[in-house]
């Protein structure tokens, strides 16, 4: 097999955050970057972050990296791993004034410096008054990221294979990576990218669900990789569900909403979150705001005809605050709702938003997996960072503001591991020509065409089972019988045919790899929230309500080769301070 071969020192795949940020610490080092992107970098999902980036600045009321560090474990309920968290919160100052020196346009306090506003999760004094911890670019954030940390990459002469898109890792005989194989999305023309060292930074899998609010690309693609690689997925159980997406479509609406005094109302009117959350009310964490919704309009109390929605309330704010602190979330409403927030509440429901889990690292961003009776071992050459990654800082529930400081600080805790190991690599290696020839099997496969079923009946069915199957609330059977149904459709993969390719253009082609990553990640979320018996975090089980940190407190490991799950234990140790010890979570 002779395909074109291009060389670098390291290769990046995925253009958001994570990735961006990685690339400009290795090109600013002097190292040959190349970047990978599916779409144009400034499209990657990270430009459509709102909210906001969590750093204990204290620009509007007191505040301390411990805090915030106390909060994370709290929010994650006590999964995280502790020297991950802290390691984070200490570094988020940095990172921030970082992005504001490269350009990023923060919004301002009167005085010029950074605003801050309240997100949920977020307390003063470990657990005290509500906390003002989220740096915002209005409701743009990640936008305003995205873009400074691309100009900054042109001018750092990182190079960019935009539309390409990466179908499978490539190694040598000795199982160390060495970069991808791509497809060049507008020729279809296949490129081996061979690196010293490659970093997966490409974002969530938020498209396994029917409603959702990610992008069309969150097809978790990086996530699938390395479970054909042979390395398992840690704690996919973990499935974020916004509280407040736009009811019966999911785009979301900010929590930053609710920290500019948003709040929540029943069918009658009622701001029920007083009763969930008695201290944090709204601003409550993610998964606790999701359950209260789903249980009001459970029990008869939703609005709307078919009582299946609550109302969000920003119009006692006024037209001033609303047209300065989140002019993206009135557009969003106009154009999808025709409504104007300022004037009028919002319907929403809670919707699929984000992963915890993924491909496991350590905080240097290495790839780190559990092998026989040993301690864990870094696979050579690979890294991984950002909503692909689990670090683990989010635990078994991501805070807010939480996701762009992660992808940030390890983006670049990953790239300066990455250039140490350029350092004692400096030879390219000799590629194994069986994984090329593996990876390029999968291209192959999508060849077939002429009648059977397609794609996107295959894609409806799977984020039905999903939605149906492994939802806000959980249960044994329920999830059985949503394992049974995964099987079938991985089943029903082999019979999709694509149409005649003279007649398509080659995206036909990636939605149909695409499918496929998607069908063996959905086995990883559903078998593992499946064998986790207990509720915490963001997996709550109706027939195991409870937390068990006796039996449940570890990471949970699936991998595709053998279709099971194991287990790992949490690092409860930080690195200078001491643990926050498993306790009652209430807001
Ligand atoms: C609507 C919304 C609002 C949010 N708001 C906030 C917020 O305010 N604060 C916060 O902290 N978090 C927020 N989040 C979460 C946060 O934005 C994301 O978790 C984060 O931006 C992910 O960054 P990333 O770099 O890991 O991935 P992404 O930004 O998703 O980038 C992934 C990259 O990988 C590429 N890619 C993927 N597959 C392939 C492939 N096969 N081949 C080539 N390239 C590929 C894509 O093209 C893209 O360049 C929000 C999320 C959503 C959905």
């Amino acid at each position: 097999m002779s395909l074109p071969i291009r060389r670098f020192d390291a290769l990046i795949l995925g253009a958001g955050g994570a990735g961006l940020r990685a690339a400009l610490q290795l090109a600013e080092a002097e190292n040959r970057v190349a970047v990978v992107s599916k779409v144009f970098p400034t499209r990657s999902h990270t430009v459509a972050a709102q909210g906001g980036v969590n750093a204990a600045l204290a620009n509007v009321l007191p505040d301390n990296w411990h805090w915030h560090m106390y909060d994370t474990v709290k929010g994650g309920d006590y999964l995280a791993d502790q020297d991950a968290v802290e390691y984070m919160c200490r570094a988020a100052p940095t990172l921030v004034y970082e992005l504001e020196h490269y350009g990023v346009p923060f919004s301002r306090l009167d005085d010029g410096r950074i605003y801050q506003r309240a997100f949920g999760g977020q307390s003063q004094r470990f657990g005290g008054d509500q906390a003002a911890r989220t740096c915002a670019a209005a409701d743009r954030t990640g936008h305003a990221i995205l873009h400074t940390l691309y100009q900054q990459n042109i001018r750092a002469r990182t190079h960019f294979f935009d539309e390409y898109f990466a179908v499978d890792l490539l190694s040598d005989d000795q199982g160390t990576i060495l970069g991808a194989l791509a497809l060049d999305i507008a020729t279809g023309e296949p490129l081996l990218i061979e690196s010293k060292t490659t970093l997966i930074a490409t974002g969530g899998c938020g498209q396994l669900f029917r409603t959702n609010t990610n992008a069309r690309i969150n097809t978790g693609d990086g996530m699938a990789m390395a479970l054909r690689a042979g390395i398992p997925l840690q704690d996919m159980e973990f499935f974020q569900f916004h509280p407040t997406g736009i009811a019966g479509k999911g785009m979301l609406i900010t929590e930053g909403a609710r920290g500019e005094g948003g709040f929540l109302v029943n069918a009658d009117g009622e701001r029920f979150m007083e009763r969930y959350a008695p201290q944090a009310k709204d601003l409550a964490s993610r998964d606790v705001v999701s359950r209260a919704i789903a249980t009001e309009v459970r029990e008869g109390r939703g609005c709307g005809p078919e009582k299946d929605h609550v109302l969000l309330r920003v119009d006692h704010l006024g037209e001033a605050v609303v047209a300065k602190r989140l002019p993206g979330i009135r557009e969003t409403c106009r154009t999808f709702l025709h409504l104007d927030p300022a004037v009028a509440p919002i319907p929403v429901f809670p919707t699929a938003h984000y992963v915890m889990g993924g491909i496991p690292t350590n905080r240097f961003g290495e790839v780190v997996v559990p092998r026989a009776n040993k301690a864990e071992e870094e696979i050579p050459g690979l890294f991984a960072v950002g909503e692909c990654a689990c670090v683990s800082v989010h635990g078994a529930n991501r805070l807010g503001g939480n996701s762009l400081l992660d992808i940030l600080v390890f983006g670049r805790a990953a790239a300066n591991r990455m250039i140490e190991y350029l350092k004692e690599n400096r030879m390219h290696r000799a590629l194994d020509p069986a994984s090329a020839e593996r990876a390029a099997a999968r291209l192959s496969r999508w060849d077939k065409t002429g009648d059977g079923e397609t794609v996107a009946e295959v894609r409806d069915a799977l984020k039905r089972t999903m939605e149906t199957h492994v939802g806000v609330f959980r249960t044994e059977a329920v999830m059985r019988e949503g394992v049974q149904e995964l099987k079938q459709i991985r089943q029903r993969l082999d019979r999709v045919r694509l149409k005649d390719m003279s007649q398509v253009f080659n995206t036909a082609r990636i939605e149909a790899l695409e499918l496929e990553n998607l069908v063996d990640i959905a086995m990883a979320v559903m078998l593992s929230a499946a064998e986790r018996q207990e509720s915490r975090g963001a997996h709550s089980r109706i027939d195991y309500p409870e937390r068990d940190d006796q039996k449940w407190l570890k990471h949970s490991l699936y991998s595709l080769q053998e279709d099971r799950v194991d287990w790992k234990p949490v690092r409860t140790k930080p690195l200078t301070v001491e643990s926050f010890p498993p306790k009652a979570r209430v807001y």
